[in-house]
């Protein structure tokens, strides 16, 4: 089976990996600040805070922002589910703006009309989660804007997007966000085994996400109730998690950042082949803009149903069927039985379920070559 996207890991990788396990800290040692030393110079970003996932940083980035009960919280429902979960987890309520039909980001229009009609019922959202779906950047300047007027902040969930471009400036530089998150799971652009960082320019944020990631424990006596017993001393001020990343996983991380720019290439280069091979079949291929260049961690099309002769499930099984490792990338979070639970229906975002019973995610990772590709599109164009 081809699968739909997986590491790549190098000997250089291996070997850093190595190294930490012979040295003297598997964790809380000098590898995870290097690595989020790494990051910062690539984004140019001020201060950033590893964690053992992408969902912890997005835990951690809400709390940070004082999302709490009372507050809402929104993001797309055409994501992970730990795009909207992170909001539940600090007692928020989620809410969700429908996608746009073009990019299948969230729809800056929609969102407009949502806020208007929020300031309306006194129900504007505290935070907001902007996810770069596919890698592809939302409409961040617009956004932005939108929030300097109905005073929300702003979380980039670029979990699918490090390496990509926005306005010619790295995905992660924050400038019109308040925090971007990454995750380094297996699937995505780089990976760490789990993993994941919180990245801000604002020093009080980064201070919170850092207290909080290990039991909001601190060792500095600026931030004591009181001198330090002893050398030993150290405070728990807030009720912090066990989020850390270890040096282990740091280490992978900091060797894969050296591969970040050629691993986005060769997305971009097997983009460009899909794109030219599957130009006359009867597909939706993924959006492109010249102010946006795409992290492509996944390359999703969807079918023009109307054109099709079979259904979207038999396309998808015939796929899987030929060795295909197909997905589909999501299934819309309001329609989850635990959000159904909550008062969603189906119905409630008309776009993001109609990509849904269109979508298909096809193979798409460093290493997939020219024949296997060429494998895909041979399978695809039979069946349509
Ligand atoms: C993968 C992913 C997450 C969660 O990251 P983990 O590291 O798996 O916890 C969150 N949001 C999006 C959009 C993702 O793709």
């Amino acid at each position: 089976m081809i699968p739909y996207g997986r590491q790549s890991i190098s000997e250089d990788d291996i070997q850093a990996v190595v190294d930490v396990l012979r040295s003297d800290f598997l964790t809380q040692g000098p590898i995870v600040p290097k690595f989020e030393k790494k990051v910062c110079d690539y984004t140019t970003a001020k201060y950033a805070i590893a964690v053992n996932s992408g969902t912890s940083a997005l835990h951690l980035a809400c709390l940070a922002l004082g999302l709490t009960k009372g507050d809402w919280f929104w993001t797309t429902p055409v994501s992970f589910v730990a795009s909207a979960n992170c909001g539940l987890y600090c007692g928020a309520q989620v809410d969700f703006v429908d996608i746009d039909p073009l990019t299948w980001n969230m729809s800056t229009e929609k969102l407009k009309e949502k806020l208007v009609q929020a300031k309306h019922e006194d129900r504007l959202p505290k935070v907001l989660v902007a996810v770069h779906f596919c890698g592809l950047p939302c409409d961040m300047e617009e956004i932005y804007v939108l929030s300097q007027e109905y005073g929300f902040r702003i979380i980039e969930d670029a979990c699918h997007a490090i390496g990509g471009r926005y306005q010619d400036e790295p995905v992660g530089n924050c400038r019109y966000s308040d925090i971007t998150v990454f995750s380094f799971h297996p699937v995505k652009t780089i990976t760490t085994g789990e993993g994941g960082m919180a990245i801000t320019n604002d020093k009080k944020l980064a201070e919170k996400m850092e207290l909080l990631r290990s039991h909001g424990i601190t060792r500095n006596p600026n931030l004591m109730t009181h001198v330090p017993d002893g050398p030993w001393y150290y405070q728990q001020i807030d009720l912090g998690f066990n989020y850390r990343m270890t040096d282990i996983q740091a280490a992978l991380g900091n060797s894969q950042m050296y591969r970040l720019d050629d691993f986005v290439s060769k997305r971009h280069k097997i983009a460009e082949r899909y794109r030219k091979m599957l130009a006359d079949l009867p597909l939706h291929l993924p959006h492109s803009s010249t102010s946006k260049y795409s992290g492509f961690h996944l390359y999703v099309v969807r079918l023009l149903s109307e054109k099709v002769t079979g259904t979207h499930r038999e396309i998808f099984d015939a796929l899987r069927g030929k060795g295909i490792g197909v997905n589909s990338h999501y299934i819309p979070i309001h329609t989850q039985p635990f959000y159904q639970k909550m008062g969603f229906r189906c119905g409630d975002f008309p776009q993001a379920e109609s990509y849904y019973a269109e979508t298909i995610s096809l193979p798409m990772y460093p290493d997939l070559t020219k024949d296997m590709q060429e494998k895909v599109v041979d399978a695809l164009r039979e069946l349509l």
